[in-house]
This record gives C-alpha cells, sequence and structure tokens, in this order.
C-alpha cells in the first residue's frame, strides 16, 4: 500500500464560477485559477501522484502553459489516472473541503460520483466531507477555499501489471 496527501487552496472571487469535484455550484463567487480551480479535484490529483512518488500538477499541467487556461480538471485528473493504471489500483480516497459558504452537503454525491467516474472507481471508493472554519482564517472569512485529500493506492503485482485499470473488485 503507499498514502497519499494533497492539499490546494484557491481564492474566492467574483465573476468566476464555483466549481468543486466538477460540480458547477450556484454561488456568488468562484475559485481563480489558470484552470477552472477546482481545488478539490487539485487536492486528490496531488494526493495520487504523491502516493505514486510522481511529480506534483504543477509539473504535470504547469500554470503558465496556455494549454491549460481554463482546462477541466475533471479532464487533468483523468489523465493522472492514465498515468497510474498499470502500476496503481486507486482503494480509496477521503477529502475535507474547508469552505465558510456556500453549503456544500447538497453536492457531496455528485462530487463523488464525478472524481470516482473519472478514476474507473465505484462511487464507494471516494468519500467528500466539508466544514467550516468558525470563521477563522482565510476559508473562515470566505477569501478563499481550500482542500485536502487522502488516498491509499494499491501497488498492481507483476501479473497484473497489464490489467485494465478498472475497479476489478
Ligand atoms: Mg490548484
Amino acid at each position: 500500500m503507499r498514502i497519499g496527501h494533497g492539499y490546494d487552496v484557491h481564492r474566492l472571487v467574483p465573476g468566476r464560477k464555483l466549481i468543486l469535484g466538477g460540480v458547477d455550484i450556484p454561488y456568488e463567487r468562484g475559485l481563480l485559477g489558470h484552470s477552472d480551480a477546482d481545488v478539490l479535484t487539485h487536492a486528490v490529483m496531488d494526493a495520487l501522484l504523491g502516493a505514486a512518488g510522481k511529480e506534483d500538477i504543477g509539473h504535470l499541467f504547469p500554470d503558465k502553459d496556455p494549454k491549460y487556461a481554463g482546462a477541466d480538471s475533471i479532464g487533468l485528473l483523468k489523465e493522472v489516472a492514465a498515468l497510474l493504471h498499470k502500476e496503481f489500483w486507486v482503494e480509496y480516497i477521503d477529502c475535507t473541503l474547508l469552505a465558510q459558504a456556500p453549503k456544500l452537503a447538497p453536492y457531496r454525491e455528485q462530487m463523488q460520483e464525478n472524481i470516482s467516474a473519472a478514476l474507473g472507481l465505484k462511487a464507494n471508493r471516494v468519500n467528500i466531507k466539508a466544514t467550516t472554519e468558525e470563521g477563522l482564517g482565510f476559508t473562515g472569512t470566505g477569501e478563499g477555499i481550500a482542500a485536502h485529500a487522502v488516498v491509499l493506492l494499491k501497488e498492481v503485482e507483476p501479473r497484473h501489471k497489464y490489467r485494465s485499470g478498472e475497479d476489478s473488485y
């Protein structure tokens, strides 16, 4: 087994969409970034890459590269999945979003479905929770949203190296 942790932050600003876990969430502000700024999906990618011992998303998808301007982060997550699938199976992913507002519970299931589908997993292998920070710090004042993700990867046994990365349990 390999464990990985990912962490990301984006600033909340007017005039941008709020995309979390691939869900377009109605809100008066959205996250600022070169891509769609999906802070949750970015944390998941970094956790996966960390567990795999690979370089982070800043190296894989540089924010100076015009190719990634406005990029759909769920699409980038599929690229990360393709990078790992011969070497690792995803055992489980657990995430925490830190946001004072909006309420994220109504979007939890759809976020779990989007992330698990991008990785070819059953939805019960991805868990997403959200918490406020009691008005404290930059998430508490609504300046930004942060996300943590931890993942467990299982190394693919050599005799299975050429099986597909689909969830085969
Ligand atoms: Mg990011």
